[in-house]
């Protein structure tokens, strides 16, 4: 594992700041390669990563560890929790480690005083012991083929949009195959013409 120092200026870069999600983020990264063994994370093809935030902490595990959405190597689990579990795909040991919410506190004290509340949660997330920053639970996470890194585990397509669903995303119902989008509703509405948002054809772009 390369120096804390060297990792946190590296999750900056991708991030774009320097925050105390980029502090625990970098910390977590460290710790949870370190619980399972995992010496050089962004060379290893054992490591999978499990977040369960979307905030800034997120981009500092993605840099610590090499693991990304496109690689399969990073899951996004919408849990709105600052933890992650890391596995080790080659041994089986898994560990969840969730930022503790009482670390705040405790943090001025590894701080100059008078130091404002940013201030002492960089200076006291970076050096405070990883008991009082972090839970840590051993757990059983056996991922199923179809989140697996590597080539797609299938691939079909809906019977109502016709979108190629991959790796079994599919919903099957009454013999019949739907993306999720046409089984459950879609995160989107599709607009037609005449709404606000002009229907464009690509080839005029
Ligand atoms: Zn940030
Ligand atoms: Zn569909």
């Amino acid at each position: 594992m390369q120096a804390f120092d060297v990792l946190l200026k590296e999750s900056v870069a991708l991030h774009g700041h320097l925050c105390p999600g980029q502090v625990i983020g970098v910390r977590m990264g460290i710790l949870g390669c370190t619980l399972v063994g995992i010496e050089d994370p962004r060379r290893s093809k054992s490591l999978l990563v499990y977040v369960e935030i979307d905030r800034c902490a997120t981009d500092a595990l993605q840099s610590v560890t090499g693991c990304t959405l496109g690689r399969r190597t990073l899951k996004y689990v919408d849990y709105g929790k600052v933890a992650a579990t890391f596995l080790n795909t080659q041994t089986g040991r898994a560990y969840r480690v969730l930022a503790r919410d009482d670390a705040r506190e405790p943090a001025y004290a590894y701080a100059p005083p008078g130091a404002s509340k940013q201030e002492a949660q960089l200076q006291g997330y970076s050096v405070m012991p990883y008991d009082e920053l972090f839970r840590v639970r051993p757990v059983l996470l056996q991922p199923p083929e179809e989140d697996q890194p590597g080539h797609s585990a299938s691939r079909v397509a809906c019977e109502t949009c016709g979108e190629g669903v991959n790796d079994r995303r599919e919903v099957r119902a009454e013999g019949r195959v739907f993306c999720r989008a046409c089984a459950h509703g879609a995160y989107y509405q599709p607009l037609a013409a005449g709404s606000p948002i002009p229907v464009v054809s690509v080839r005029d772009i």
